[in-house]
């Protein structure tokens, strides 16, 4: 039975047939792990229109066996970097071109595949895995759910147990380690938990100022389960808030829900952006709203599709996103609120269900 690394491999062959290369050399390690279920770094993948051969070292012979027992593999002898070994296996199967990963390959690496391969034709493609990553499988998408709720399960732990004293980075800390109970292995990324004014920087590091010294907390995290992420946003309010705030909160939570109901296959992803950023301009908020609305995510946390104005694409069944409308001001503070969302074949699921309501985000 084909696994689902074979059949990703296959899509793939299709994809680069165009490019008439004897083979597509991937070297980006995020890409080999898609594309082989092996983990291990400093390793290509030469995907040939025959099958395709993972050129590894030595520390990674058991690895490989265990991780994907299938797979053909050339093990590079001691002393010989990676490149060499690459061009030794191009010179063994014959390859008169061959098609490298132009995002992810330094000049420095493709120039010197080109000198020790003088009879290889070497051209660049862009973005063919990362466009197949668009697209999850159901296993993708089950471990994405795990990870959605180790960081919700954390979240609802930290909610209960918040106190004025505590710091930006004993929050982020506390989080950390209560998704790690539950069963993630890392937080998916930095954890940003900003108050007041630090919450207008988009990727604010925590810091060692007592939460209760301001009228609004950000809390932007997300966890691991196996090699996928999750990303959510909520801001946290005192009882007591500014009028401008109370605005500004529902002002952004509008667009959001706006944006969601906006997420269904075949729709323009920059017309979901749309959908949000209007409401945001209408309330005259327009020039605070300074990204795009939302990204793709997967084995990273930012990756295809984006939505965004001006992005080309559409959206599609399996593709998983983020809705992240904000409103920043300078000095002031910010709102965001961020929620994941499965596009499915009749519209959407939203995969996160942290209570986002005014009333819901007031610490009592
Ligand atoms: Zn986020
Ligand atoms: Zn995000």
């Amino acid at each position: 039975m084909k696994d689902r690394y074979h059949l990703r491999r296959e899509r793939l062959r299709r994809a680069f047939a165009k490019t008439r290369a004897d083979g597509l050399l991937v070297s980006d390690f995020l890409n080999v792990t898609y594309l082989t279920g092996f983990t291990g770094d400093d390793s290509y993948l030469l995907v040939r229109p025959q099958g395709e051969v993972l050129i590894s070292d030595g520390r990674y012979t058991t690895q490989i066996e265990e991780e994907c027992p299938k797979l053909d593999y050339h093990i590079r002898r001691t002393g010989v970097n990676v490149v060499d070994g690459t061009a030794r296996v191009l010179r063994s199967c014959r390859a008169r071109r061959v098609a490298v990963e132009g995002d992810s390959m330094t000049v420095s690496i493709r120039e010197k595949l080109a000198r020790a391969t003088p009879k290889v034709e070497i051209v660049s493609t862009s973005g063919l895995v990362e466009r197949l990553r668009r697209v999850k499988d159901q296993g993708e998408i089950a471990e994405i759910r795990r990870a959605v709720q180790y960081a919700e399960r954390a979240f609802a732990v930290i909610r209960a147990s918040l106190r004025p004293d505590w710091t930006e980075k004993q929050v982020a800390d506390e989080l950390e380690h209560q998704m790690r109970t539950f069963g993630a292995k890392t937080s998916g990324f930095a954890s940003i938990v900003a108050i007041g004014a630090r919450a207008a920087l988009p990727h604010a590091r925590p810091g060692n100022r007592p939460i209760g010294s301001a009228e609004l907390l950000l809390i932007d995290w997300g966890a691991d389960s196996g090699l996928y992420r999750s990303d959510l946003t909520r801001v946290l309010l005192p009882a007591r808030i500014s009028p401008k705030l109370e605005r500004v909160y529902r002002v952004v939570l509008k667009a959001q829900l706006e944006g969601i109901a906006a997420i269904r296959p075949g729709v323009a992803c920059k017309d979901v952006d749309r959908a949000a950023r209007r409401v945001i301009e209408k309330a005259g908020y327009g020039r605070y709203f300074k990204h795009g609305l939302g990204h793709g995510f997967g084995l990273q946390i930012h990756e295809a599709p984006r939505l965004a104005p001006n992005t080309p694409g559409v959206l599609r069944p399996g593709m998983v996103v983020t809705v992240e409308p904000g409103i920043y001001f300078p000095g002031w503070g910010g709102v965001r609120i961020e929620d994941d969302v499965l596009v499915t074949r009749t519209g959407h699921e939203v995969l996160t269900c942290v209570p986002k309501q005014l009333e819901d985000v007031v610490i009592r």
